[in-house]
């Protein structure tokens, strides 16, 4: 096995930190008081339905990118219908629903208690917006985009 250099040792390292920013925002946001109730009925995962799509920032593009590779997968569906592409057609179950983005967390799924106000949480998104910074982003790019783009990074 080939020896790593320093500066990609240094580069992992501030990915990895990065990342776990990124799940640590995830946990807070769990924690906050507001009532949330996600049970999973996917309607807000039907982009071209709902005419909403989330954006992502790097960091949790590169997170989901990474979950999209753990579950065994390499490329990324473009599906017909207007669905994620991270969304199981024949089971209607997201593939990578632990690791999922801020937006699917907290946007405007009316059964989930619709979508959160901005001020509720806009510390946690300047959060994501420091680590798009810290990993080079350019701030927030619709979810097929951004999940392809860091899943062609890994490559
Ligand atoms: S990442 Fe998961 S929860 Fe978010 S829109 Fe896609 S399938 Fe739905």
């Amino acid at each position: 096995m080939p020896a790593i250099s320093p500066k990609t040792r240094l580069r992992d390292e501030a990915t990895h930190a990065a990342l776990a920013e990124v799940k640590r925002v995830y946990a807070e946001l769990a924690t906050r008081p507001v009532e949330r109730q996600c049970v999973r009925r996917t309607e807000c995962c039907q982009f071209k339905l709902t005419g909403l799509t989330p954006y992502l920032t790097k960091g949790e593009a590169v997170l989901a990118a990474r979950a999209w590779r753990a579950s065994g997968r390499t490329k990324l569906p473009s599906p017909t219908d207007g669905a994620c592409p991270m969304l199981e057609p024949q089971s209607s179950r997201c593939l990578i629903y632990a690791d999922r983005p801020f937006g699917c967390r907290t946007h405007f799924c009316a059964a989930a208690g619709g979508p959160l106000a901005r001020r509720e949480v806009v510390d946690l998104i300047r959060r994501l917006e420091t680590v798009d910074a810290q990993l080079g982003g350019d701030g927030p790019h619709k979810l097929p985009s951004a999940v392809a783009s860091a899943l062609a990074d890994l490559a």
